[in-house]
């Protein structure tokens, strides 16, 4: 008796609790979970070959699991999903949060998890290309996709596809195509597999903020909100994959991401690539937000963001953050220096200003400001900033989805 009234006693005292925490979110949010962690060693998954001197030998590769650890959480985590329940995952682009896409039920939990606008579609992830056949129209993947799926697949490449009954419509948003991804990440590659079905996953971050690439980040936006959160440590790309669309005449990006122009434009299929916005704007892409941060906030901490672009030189930087501050309206006391530079000047105080600066990778190695840029940002918002300067990288390999999303989060962008 005594019990049974301590856990309802605690279940009540939790739902306050959690009820705290929730109140600015949407009423369709189901009931509150306690949120657990479970940590799973990439490193303990291997993908051995089953089908040899084939064309797609590597995409064909079934996973073995070394830990039973990993197993068994993988299984805990293919139980909750084929359940209907959302869960996060490691990718190697950002954190997803998942649910079965064969599920209408499990993919509104998604919407509702994240506060996600319910007109911005969702990426359907696979673990083999049998998988994606079975989810195509005919079982037939479109040929512009041969060459780009034999060198990009799996990792940080989405490709559009036509869609079919067996998606639900609030995948597309009831477009007549879908998103297709065929992640790297040993951990989402054993999910995906373990589940047999195809799992949609945005980034697992609260709708707006910046994406998430560790599993403490996930922890921070979503917990209450859903039962289970897999660590694999952090995300290797950092941003989020490249969307491409091969259906279209000449194919084009539609959102840059981590595989990048450079190593596309050269494969067969991909001739006379365009980006969308830097060579062609679309006004129907423009009315459904199918490249994302067209028609919403997207990737911004609570501080403002002020993008300061070609201030590759930290001197440039300091003079031109310096400046912009002083026409600042709004009081300034706490201000992020979001730097890619190493040899920037630290300012610990400007002028009665307390100056936080945060290294977000070299700007010379794209690479590594892509896996730097959402925690950076992240982490001058726990410093409680006011403001925030970023001081920008060329356009060039990764460096063009990192300023994709930079602009995004910047409500003010200063060309020098
Ligand atoms: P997220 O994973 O949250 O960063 O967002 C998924 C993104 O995938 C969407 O915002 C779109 O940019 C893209 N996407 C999903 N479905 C489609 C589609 N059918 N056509 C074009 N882009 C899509
Ligand atoms: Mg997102």
């Amino acid at each position: 008796m005594r019990r049974l009234f301590n856990t309802l006693f605690y279940k009540q005292q939790q739902r306050t609790r959690l009820q705290l925490f929730s109140f600015n979110y949407t009423p369709t949010m189901a009931a509150p979970y306690h949120t657990k962690i479970v940590p799973v060693n990439p490193l303990h998954f291997q993908f051995e070959q089953t089908t040899h001197g084939d064309d797609f030998a590597e995409q064909n590769a079934k996973p073995v699991i070394a830990d039973p650890k990993d197993q068994t959480a993988i299984e805990e985590a293919a139980q909750l999903l084929t359940a209907g329940d959302a869960v996060g995952i490691p990718t190697e682009t950002v954190y997803g949060l998942a649910a079965n896409a064969l599920s209408a039920d499990a993919v509104a939990k998604i919407f509702a998890a994240k506060n996600r606008p319910q007109d911005n579609p969702l990426i359907v992830h696979v673990s083999s290309l049998a998988m994606l056949k079975r989810i195509l129209p005919n079982n037939t993947i479109p040929p512009v996709y041969q060459q780009v799926i034999k060198h990009h697949w799996p990792g940080p490449l989405t490709i559009i596809v036509p869609t079919s009954d067996l998606i639900p419509t609030q995948i597309t948003c009831g477009q007549p195509t879908v998103a297709v991804r065929f992640p790297s990440h040993p951990v989402a590659r054993a999910l995906i597999n373990q589940c047999d079905f195809p799992l949609a996953a945005p980034s697992a971050n609260s709708s707006g903020k910046p994406s998430t690439t560790l599993a403490s980040h996930v922890f921070d936006d979503l917990k209450g909100r859903i039962p289970l959160i897999l660590d694999g440590g952090p995300c290797n790309v950092g941003v989020e994959s490249t969307v491409l669309d091969g259906l279209r005449n000449p194919p084009a990006i539609l959102r840059p991401g981590g595989v990048t122009y450079e190593s596309l434009s050269s494969l067969p299929g991909m001739e006379g690539l365009q980006v969308y916005r830097k060579d062609f704007i679309d006004r129907a892409l423009e009315q459904a937000p199918t490249t994302p941060g067209m028609k919403y906030r997207h990737y911004s901490p609570e501080a403002k963001v002020i993008l300061l672009e070609n201030a590759a030189d930290p001197h440039t930087f300091e003079r031109q953050w310096k400046q912009e501050l002083e026409k600042q309206e709004k009081p300034v006391r706490r201000l992020g220096l979001l730097v890619t530079s190493k040899d920037t000047p630290s300012v610990v105080n400007h002028q009665g200003v307390e100056c936080i600066p945060v290294f977000m990778g070299r700007g010379e190695h794209p690479e590594e400001v892509a896996r730097g840029v959402f925690k950076g940002l992240r982490d001058l918002d726990t410093q409680n900033v006011d403001l925030i300067f970023v001081q920008g990288i060329p356009e060039t390999a990764e460096g063009m989805a990192v300023m994709n999303r930079l602009r995004k989060a910047a409500s003010k962008v200063i060309e020098l």
